[in-house]
């Protein structure tokens, strides 16, 4: 199975923290702590998000995460977009970042940076993603942080850069919870554009369990089922777990409860697969 979705750095965003006191630990420590979470969630393969702002040396923040890579068998990194940056110097650095072959997709952390999709610092990135055959990710929804304006984040914007840009794949992260439907309408009408499956729940294992039966739980339960019905594309689904946000065996329980037994396959395995490629090997 593989996790598309989970954080071994602090992001650096303003106002979100480090997620986990833990990811301040040394790469061996979060590296060890990777690997068991992996192994118990029965994943063979992650992809983990770099940080913004990862400064001069290191365009797609990623200089971090790719040290923790190489500690964790099938772990993999996802560069960080920020579109205040365009200029050609910074976006040759990003080209050789991307070059080194261990970056399997790009992200933009929509809301948390008061950037929309459409904005032109982010085109030379969707033209590097192009080129390079990357999926690009996309923060949509919730903002985890007060700081985050939400206009930004909603998936409806996404649709524009869908259009625009045919040959790049783009994955509304978290389904665009809580506006789960209009992400299925994205999905649905563009070809190029999946969902991932973070990040809908938060908290410690025990928490995850006590608000099992909460009504905001079968609100949510049922938001996700009913988006993933009406978007009828089940292969463009891809599963992912914001750990540390949540413990990885009880949020793959979570999601192996909210989707249907036959869609299973694809949901945790097959469509990562095809959305990474060749990248994600090994
Ligand atoms: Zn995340």
């Amino acid at each position: 199975m593989i996790d598309a979705h989970i954080h071994v750095v602090p992001p650096n965003l303003p106002g979100v923290g480090p997620l986990s006191p833990g990811l301040r630990a040394s790469i061996e420590n979060v590296g060890r702590v990777v690997r068991e979470q992996m192994h118990a969630a029965g994943m063979t393969h992650a992809a983990a998000m770099g940080c913004l702002d990862g400064g001069p040396d290191d365009p797609l923040g990623v200089q971090r995460t790719l040290q923790i890579c190489r500690e964790v068998k099938g772990l993999f990194a996802i560069g960080i977009a920020d579109p205040t940056r365009h200029d050609e110097e910074h976006l040759e650095r990003t080209e050789a970042q991307i070059r080194t072959g261990r970056v399997v997709a790009l992200k933009a952390y929509l809301g948390y940076t008061h950037y929309f999709a459409s904005d032109r610092g982010y085109v030379p990135y969707y033209e590097l993603a192009a080129k390079y055959k990357l999926p690009f990710f996309f923060h949509t929804g919730d903002t985890y942080s007060p700081y985050g304006k939400l206009k930004y984040a909603h998936p409806l914007t996404v649709d524009e850069v869908a259009v625009d840009f045919p040959k790049v794949n783009f994955v509304l992260c978290h389904v665009g919870n809580p506006w789960t439907l209009d992400a299925a309408e994205v999905i649905y009408k563009n070809m190029n554009v999946w969902a991932d499956l973070s990040g809908l729940v938060v908290g410690s294992e025990e928490e995850i369990d006590a608000e099992a039966n909460s009504q905001n739980r079968r609100d949510l339960i049922e938001r996700i089922r009913a988006a993933f019905r009406y978007a009828e594309r089940p292969n463009r689904f891809i599963y992912g777990s914001d750990w540390p946000l949540a413990p990885m065996p009880a949020y793959s329980e979570l999601i192996h409860e909210m989707i249907p037994i036959q869609f299973h396959e694809m949901v945790f395995t097959e469509n990562a697969r095809t959305l990474f490629g060749e990248r994600m090997r090994g």
